[in-house]
């Protein structure tokens, strides 16, 4: 096994509804991996969606069990990994107070931002789907630019994960707009495992060449739904492979931003 990489921040629980394992077997499988630090980042509860049956993000209920399970994990296993708990979150900017409000006192250490949807999930529209739209493409890069100007995120989860399928040089120019942005804020774009393990469009070729070109920050994040993916050597030297391509080197290390402390 590869052990350059010693930390990740991108880990869900079976709370989402959509991965498998106990939060042990995660924390388990990580030490042997050789992770020093680990962050849990499960899909985070949206307080509008209270009471409906979400597939994809743990019930609001559930957030309390999550805080505190991981919590008592890090503390009985300080001496192996340093872990911390966050959530992957969609920047919903109508809701987004409420969940501020829901998160706060439970003293999160970070959020990533991974924004799967523009509006909510109610109205179905992926943000992954496939589509020549530049208009939803422009839409989702001024999501995100607006999301990391909140100072909340620590990360931005699979940025390539909007499934432009139109030219190039539209997609170059908004995803430019994207990455420059995140550079001036210095927050990293992340190289997503989960989408190369199961073949989806995203991580992108055309995305991080773009991004390599313009000296963005680059993260690697397992994206982990199954305790077993820290083990997944295919995935690391597929991912790898593509940042050597694209020109890419790594951060040895991520600065955790503290969520919610300029937001009132
Ligand atoms: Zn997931
Ligand atoms: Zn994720």
């Amino acid at each position: 096994m590869n052990n350059s990489m010693h930390y990740n921040f991108h880990t869900h629980t079976f709370r989402c509804h959509h991965a498998t394992g106990t939060d042990r077997e995660y924390v388990e499988c990580a030490i042997k991996a050789g992770i020093k630090t680990l962050g849990f980042s499960d899909h985070v509860p949206y307080p509008y969606l209270h009471g409906y049956p979400s597939t994809v993000r743990m019930d609001m209920d559930d957030t309390s069990d999550y805080v505190t399970a991981i919590r008592a994990l890090a503390a009985e296993y300080k001496d192996d990994i340093q872990i911390f708990v966050g959530f992957e979150a969609e920047y919903l900017r109508d809701h987004w107070a409420d969940l501020r409000d829901l998160l706060l006192p439970y003293d999160i250490d970070y959020l990533i931002l991974g924004q799967h949807f523009l509006h909510s999930e109610l109205d179905g529209s992926y943000s992954g789907a496939p589509g020549a739209d530049e208009a939803k493409l422009k839409e989702y890069v001024d999501l995100v630019i607006e999301a990391l100007n909140t100072g909340n995120f620590t990360y931005l989860a699979h940025p390539d994960l909007i499934n432009f399928t139109g030219s190039d040089e539209i997609y170059n120019k908004h995803m430019t707009h994207l990455c420059l942005e995140a550079k001036r804020l210095s927050i990293p774009l992340e190289i997503n495992f989960c989408g190369y393990l199961n073949q989806r469009h995203y991580p992108s070729k055309r995305f991080f060449s773009l991004a390599a070109s313009l000296g963005n920050d680059f993260v690697f994040g397992r994206d982990a739904h199954t305790p077993d993916a820290f083990w997944d050597e295919a995935t690391y030297n597929g991912c790898s492979a593509l940042a050597e391509e694209c020109g890419i080197s790594l951060l040895p290390e991520v600065t955790l931003r503290k969520p919610f402390l300029n937001d009132h």
